[in-house]
């Protein structure tokens, strides 16, 4: 069986990163999106072990020790880490994996990942942003503040990824994800093995 694709999928808070993914992932039952630890509180709704494993900073820090986690960043305050089994494994079984996550840990898994697709999602512009960030409404002033001063650090870090799809309407934004990850899926680099395969075969 031929192993899943690891899809690294960033953006900054508020540009609408999981309500773009949503429908892609109910649509692609042979894709998951992995379940981070955090170390920040839960938001309102928000439940232990399907948005987040929501952690004390101790257990955390277990974690890194026993190398559980394939990486980690502090973001606004906070610590978010990517559970190194569950990805692991589901790569394994041919499922295709994606990580949510900032930029820092994108680049760690640039790293020890040079395989994975990186996607990030932009906003149409700045204010679009800021309305969407303040809009939520389940944040208190000086978070939006850290969220928009971190996304600007972000926006910066676009050009690194493979691809970038603006999200200024959801459902064309859905059709180019749909469309960046059959096109990932047939890159040459990706490929080299059924070349490989391909080319043994005996001439007709
Ligand atoms: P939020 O607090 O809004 O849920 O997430 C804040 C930021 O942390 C988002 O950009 C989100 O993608 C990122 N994030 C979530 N999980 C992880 C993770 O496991 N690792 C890293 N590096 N970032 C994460």
């Amino acid at each position: 069986m031929s192993k899943g694709t690891l899809i690294v999928y960033s953006g900054p808070s508020g540009v609408g990163k999981g309500t773009l993914l949503l429908p892609y992932l109910q649509a692609h039952p042979e894709a998951a999106l992995s379940v981070s630890m955090t170390t920040r509180s839960p938001r309102p709704g928000e439940r232990d072990g399907v948005e987040y494993y929501f952690v004390s900073k101790q257990r955390f820090d277990e974690e890194i020790g026993q190398g559980g986690l394939l990486e980690y960043a502090q973001y606004s305050g906070n610590y978010y880490g990517t559970p190194r089994r569950m990805v692991e494994e589901k790569i394994a079984q041919g499922k295709d994996v994606f990580l949510e996550i900032e930029v820092q840990g994108a680049m760690k898994i640039k790293q020890t990942f040079p395989e994975a697709v990186f996607i990030f999602v932009m906003p149409p512009s700045w204010e679009v942003l800021k309305k969407r960030l303040t809009g939520r409404g389940t944040e208190p002033p000086e978070v939006v503040g850290r969220r928009l001063a971190a996304a600007q650090d972000e926006i910066h870090m676009a050009e690194k990824y493979d691809y970038i799809i603006v999200n200024d309407d959801l459902e064309a934004a859905g059709k180019k994800l749909e469309a960046v990850v059959i096109a990932a899926k047939c890159e040459a680099r990706r490929l080299q093995e059924t070349v490989r395969q391909l080319g043994g075969m005996p001439s007709v």
